[in-house]
């Protein structure tokens, strides 16, 4: 087992809260704790049962002063986030109990963890794959219900398997022609070859059915990347605001960024509508005219849809027309608004200039017509993907290239096999294939990528 020393770290988000934690893990976590918890039945540390509460209190050392009351939880190790002993410190959720008990953890002998420490070690000791571990930041991450289940499965395992599955499908292949290779005397080399090829084929053909889920794996991830487009007046705020209030949307601050960049995520039947340039549309009601055309363009480029907006109540206008030719060749979906108002707009030219994408009738106002743009997301976003399956859908850009990646190395064990070669080379293209795919659970890649994937946590997961 890796084993280090032993880390701790405030595991709650730092701000007034019901409940926070610092949690330790380390060989010598349980002794740590000892030298400033005291539990109310006057029992040692070291004797308190795994995987029960204790209640307690955290007292510092050198004045004998009363830190908080807390609750104290062991898990010994194997059974537990890291597979090493943890403890865990349930105290009063302000940021003083958490910072005076982290510094008295840290005075006790225990060194501050680094960011994603704690799931690095669960990595690192077996107990999580690679691709199960980046499943923790997405789960932490998510957006809506369907990407939290999406995360959830892939956290269970689901990716991983499919991927050892492919493995050991290669590793008999592999097998299956060195074989070959060490009895030469028969025409077995041909056989081989055919068996081979065949089996590669398949497997090319499961490797490009997952990357064609990535699309929407990504979406369900990070959100669809929307637009709000249209001209003064005809409602864009208004449906911003809608939106966000009916469907218990997520605003997320990124830190070091301005005001500007500040994330708005609506909920829109399980799909993250990720809606750009919101605190714009808010402040002056018009992205064309106040960011100029060449800008919206590239904001339009960014776009994984536009959502167009065209006022029911006047009728088309030469800069709706302007609007349109815009997104002639976007996905995007058109929402004549206030139809709560007596319509003057004429529908049949609408439809002339829109061709084939979808026009919706709405009332940012009144709130009608949100379920049929919702549908006609899903529609997009899932387009003949079955909605269910997301477990399998993959989501990470990282394991999408090491996918595409694998799927060239395969095809160069077709060529190779075509070109007539020997079974040697033949297995050098499939033990890179093998190799890539490993990448993905963690068990064939460097040091540098494991690091940079851990550093994307925060400390104290
Ligand atoms: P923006 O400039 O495109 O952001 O438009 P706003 O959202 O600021 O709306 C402009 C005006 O239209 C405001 O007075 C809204 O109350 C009104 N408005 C927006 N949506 C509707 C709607 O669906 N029905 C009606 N009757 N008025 C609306």
């Amino acid at each position: 087992m890796y084993q280090e020393d032993t880390i701790s770290a405030i595991a709650t988000a730092v701000g007034d809260g019901g409940i926070g934690i610092i949690r330790l893990s380390g060989p010598e976590s349980i002794n740590y704790v000892n030298q400033i918890f005291r539990s109310a039945s006057g029992k040692n540390t070291n004797e308190l049962p795994s995987h029960f509460a204790t209640y307690g209190y955290i007292i510092d050392p050198v004045s004998g002063v009363t830190v908080d009351e807390v609750l104290l939880l062991i898990m010994k190790k194997p059974r537990s986030y890291t597979r090493e002993d943890v403890v865990e410190i349930h105290c009063h959720g302000g940021p003083m109990p958490l910072k005076r008990i982290l510094e008295l953890t840290l005075k006790a002998g225990a060194r501050l963890a680094e960011p994603g420490e704690f799931t690095k070690r669960a990595f690192l000791n077996g107990r999580i794959d690679l691709s199960q571990a980046e499943a923790v930041i997405d789960i932490i991450r998510a957006k809506t219900d369907i990407s939290l289940k999406m995360s959830v499965s892939h956290l269970s395992g689901v990716l991983s398997e499919k991927i050892n599955d492919f493995r050991h499908e290669l590793l008999r292949l592999i097998a299956h022609l060195e074989a070959a290779i060490d009895f030469p005397e028969d025409d077995i080399d041909e056989i081989a070859a055919k068996d081979v090829e065949k089996s590669v084929l398949d497997l090319s053909g499961e490797l490009e059915t997952m990357i064609s889920t990535a699309q929407t794996g990504r979406i369900l991830k990070d959100g669809l990347k929307t637009v709000i487009i249209g001209k003064p007046n005809v409602g864009k705020s208004s449906l911003l605001n809608s939106l966000l209030r009916e469907t218990r949307a997520i605003v997320t601050d990124i830190p070091g960024t301005t005001r500007d960049i500040i994330e708005e995520y609506a909920n829109i039947g399980g799909i993250p509508l990720r809606i750009i340039d919101t605190a714009g549309i808010r402040d002056t009601n018009d992205l064309v005219e106040r960011i100029g055309v060449e800008k919206a363009w590239e904001m339009l480029d960014q776009a994984d849809i536009v959502l167009f907006i065209l006022d029911a109540s006047l009728p088309l206008s030469e800069d709706d027309q302007k609007i349109l030719s815009l997104i002639k060749n976007r996905k995007a979906i058109v929402l004549v608004n206030k139809s709560d108002l007596p319509e003057v707009i004429d529908m049949p030219e609408i439809l002339k200039y829109v061709h084939d994408k979808p026009v919706i009738n709405i009332s940012a106002l009144k709130g009608t017509g949100l379920d049929e743009l919702s549908k006609a997301i899903n529609e997009m976003v899932f387009s003949g993907q079955v909605k269910g399956s997301e477990g399998s859908f993959v989501s990470n850009v990282r394991h999408v290239n090491i996918l595409e990646e694998t799927k060239r190395s395969l095809c160069e064990v077709i060529n190779t096999i075509n070109a007539g070669m020997s079974p040697d080379f033949i297995v050098i293209d499939l033990r890179a294939a093998w190799q890539r795919l490993g990448e993905i659970t963690g068990e064939t890649v460097g040091e540098d990528i494991i690091d940079q994937i851990f550093s994307q946590f925060c400390i104290g997961k």
